[in-house]
C-alpha cells in the first residue's frame, strides 16, 4: 500500500501544525509514504520533515501558488496525486485543502472523506473514524476503493518533527488563469480572535453584557478584559450563543460574531484547556465543549450548569474582578 501525505505550505515557507499531524495520520498506516507539497517554495517543508520515513518527495511550487485559490491548488494537488500514484491520500483538514479536496478527488478519480479524527489499520485495512450529526455520534468507515482522498482535522494525531535534507522532486502544473489573485486581505492579528492552535479556548458569555452588583452594565469594561486576557494568553476566543446574538443586535462586544458560537448550534473546537466566563453552562451550549481536555468556570452562581458536573473546576466569583487580576499577575 502505498500512502501520499499531501499538503500546502504556510506563508513563511514551512509546514503548519496541522499538515505535521495529517503527516502522523499518514504515516501511522504503516506501508510506503511518499510526501507532496505545493505552495510558494517547498524546499524549506520537505526538509522539516526530511527524517519521516518518505520514499519519495514531489513539489509544486512558485508564485502562482503562493496563496489560497482554487485553480492553482486543485491543479498543484491534482499533478502531485497524479505522480504519486498512492492507494491513500491523507491530507489536512486546513480551509485552504478543504476548498479543493473533493475536486481533485473528483479529477483523480478518488473517493474522499473529510474531516476524520481517527485513521488506523485494523485487520489489514485502514479504518476511518468521523463524527456525525454535530458531534454527536461517530462513525467507523472502510471503503474498498482506490484511491481513497481523506482530510483529517487537527488535534487528533501526534505531528511529526523530523528535520533533515530531503530531495524533491518538482512537477508541474499548468495553471489556466481564470481568476487572479489581486490583494489578500487579512484581519489583524489582534482582530483574529479564533485561534484554533491555541492551548486555551476562553469562552465569554451573557454575563458580561448584563446588570452588574452596581445595577449598571459595564459593557467596554468588559471587551477590555477580554481582549486584554487574550493578548496576554494568546487564547482562542468562543462566545455562549445568547452574547453572540447580543453583539449581531449591536448591544454587545463589537468583536464576536457568530463564528464564535460554541456549542450545538455553533462550533466544537479542540483545545487542551477551556475557561469559561460569565457563561450559565447549559447543556446546548457546553455540548460544543466535547473536546475540550480540561474545563473551567467562573460563574457568580453557584448553581450553575458548570457546577453540575460540566467543568472540573468552578470558580464562584465576578468574573469581572478574577479577569482582572488575572491580566495584571500575566504582565
Ligand atoms: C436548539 C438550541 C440550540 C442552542 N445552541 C446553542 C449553542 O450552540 N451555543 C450556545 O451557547 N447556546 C445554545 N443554545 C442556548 C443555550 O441553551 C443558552 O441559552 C445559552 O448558552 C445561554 O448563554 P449564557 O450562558 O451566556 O447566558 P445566560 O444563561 O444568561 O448566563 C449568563 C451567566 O452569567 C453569569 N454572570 C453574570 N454576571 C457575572 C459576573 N460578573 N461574573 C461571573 N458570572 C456572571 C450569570 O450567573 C449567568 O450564569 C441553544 C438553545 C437551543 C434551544
Amino acid at each position: 500500500m502505498k500512502v501520499l501525505f499531501l499538503a500546502h505550505t504556510e506563508a513563511d515557507g514551512g509546514l503548519g501544525k496541522a499538515a505535521k499531524e495529517a503527516l502522523g495520520a499518514a504515516k501511522g498506516l504503516g506501508g510506503e509514504l511518499v510526501v507532496g507539497l505545493f505552495g510558494e517554495t517547498v524546499q524549506q517543508a520537505a526538509d522539516a520533515v526530511a527524517g519521516c520515513g518518505a520514499t519519495k518527495f514531489y513539489g509544486v511550487a512558485g508564485a502562482d501558488f503562493a496563496t489560497a485559490r482554487y485553480v492553482s491548488d486543485a491543479a498543484a494537488a491534482e499533478a502531485i496525486c497524479k505522480a504519486a500514484g498512492a492507494d491513500v491520500i491523507v491530507a489536512p483538514a486546513t480551509s485552504r485543502l478543504s476548498r479543493v479536496a473533493a475536486g481533485v478527488a473528483q479529477r483523480i478519480g478518488a473517493k474522499i472523506d473529510t474531516r476524520l479524527t481517527g485513521l488506523e489499520m485494523a485487520e489489514g485495512k485502514i479504518v476511518a473514524t468521523r463524527w456525525y450529526y454535530r458531534q454527536r455520534m461517530f462513525g467507523k468507515i472502510q471503503r474498498e476503493t482506490s484511491p481513497w482522498f481523506v482530510t483529517v482535522d487537527s488535534g487528533c494525531f501526534a505531528p511529526v518533527e523530523a528535520a533533515g535534507s530531503a530531495s524533491v522532486e518538482m512537477l508541474a502544473a499548468p495553471v489556466s488563469a481564470h481568476s487572479e489573485v489581486v490583494e489578500v486581505i487579512v484581519p489583524a492579528a489582534d482582530a483574529q480572535t479564533i485561534r484554533p492552535d491555541a492551548k486555551l479556548l476562553v469562552v465569554a458569555g451573557a454575563g458580561w453584557g448584563k446588570s452588574q452588583a452596581d445595577g449598571q452594565k459595564h459593557v467596554d469594561e468588559a471587551a477590555r478584559l477580554i481582549l486584554s486576557l487574550l493578548s496576554a494568553t494568546q487564547a482562542s476566543l468562543g462566545s455562549s450563543k445568547s452574547l453572540v446574538d447580543q453583539s449581531g443586535e449591536g448591544a454587545a462586544l463589537p468583536f464576536l460574531t457568530h463564528m464564535h458560537q460554541v456549542g450545538q448550534t455553533g462550533s466544537t473546537p479542540r483545545h487542551p484547556k477551556g475557561l469559561a466566563t460569565c457563561c450559565h453552562g447549559e447543556e446546548p451550549h457546553v455540548v460544543g465543549w466535547r473536546f475540550i481536555g480540561e474545563r473551567r468556570a467562573i460563574n457568580l452562581d453557584a448553581n450553575c450548569g458548570w457546577a453540575q458536573g460540566k467543568a472540573d473546576v468552578l470558580y464562584v466569583a465576578d468574573a469581572f474582578q478574577v479577569v482582572a487580576k488575572l491580566v495584571d499577575l500575566l504582565r
